[in-house]
C-alpha cells in the first residue's frame, strides 16, 4: 500500500506542529481544526484501521492520550473535549492511518458537532449480540 501523508508527516518531509513524539507515537496540530488545540495522536506503525494496530502501538497510544489530552486542555485553557478516532470512509476516514482526533470543546462554542441517532437495545438481541461479541473475542 502507498503511503499515507501521515507517515510523511511522521518522516519529516511534510512539516507539521509536532506537540509530542515517542518511538511509536507522533501528535501534531490537525491543519483544519474544529476548535483551536484541535491534536491528532498517530502510531508510527501505518495501520489503516483500529482493528489493524498490534497491541504494541495501541498500548503505546493508550499510555499517553490522556497526557496529550491534559496538555491540549491546559494549553487551550478548555475543560470539555472529544476524543474521535474514524475507521473507514463510510465512517468519516480521509487519512487511512489510524489516528485520535483531541478536540476541545470550547464553552465559547466549536468543536464536534455530533449526530446521535440512538436506538433501543431489545434484551433478546442483546443477549444475541454480546453473545456474538464474547465469542469471537473468545477466539483470540
Ligand atoms: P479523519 O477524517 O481521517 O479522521 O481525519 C483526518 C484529519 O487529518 C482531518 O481532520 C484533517 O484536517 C487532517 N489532515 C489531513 N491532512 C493533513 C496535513 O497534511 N497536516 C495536518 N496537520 N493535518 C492533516
Amino acid at each position: 500500500m502507498s503511503e499515507t501523508i501521515f507517515t510523511r508527516i511522521i518522516r519529516g518531509d511534510i512539516p507539521s506542529h509536532r506537540v509530542y513524539e515517542d518511538e511509536k507515537v507522533f501528535a501534531f496540530l490537525d491543519i483544519a481544526p474544529l476548535a483551536p488545540g484541535h491534536t491528532l495522536v498517530v502510531p508510527k506503525e501505518p495501520a489503516v484501521t483500529l482493528d489493524a494496530l498490534s497491541e504494541e502501538s495501541a498500548a503505546a497510544i493508550g499510555r499517553v492520550l490522556p497526557r496529550i489530552a491534559r496538555a491540549v486542555m491546559a494549553a487551550t485553557g478548555t475543560r470539555d473535549y472529544n476524543v474521535l478516532q474514524n475507521n473507514g470512509v463510510a465512517a468519516h476516514q480521509a487519512v487511512p492511518h489510524v489516528h485520535f482526533h483531541v478536540i476541545p470543546k470550547p464553552d465559547a462554542g466549536g468543536g464536534l458537532g455530533i449526530g446521535w441517532p440512538s436506538g433501543h437495545l431489545e434484551a433478546e438481541d442483546g443477549k444475541r449480540l454480546a453473545g456474538a461479541v464474547a465469542a469471537q473475542l473468545a477466539k483470540g
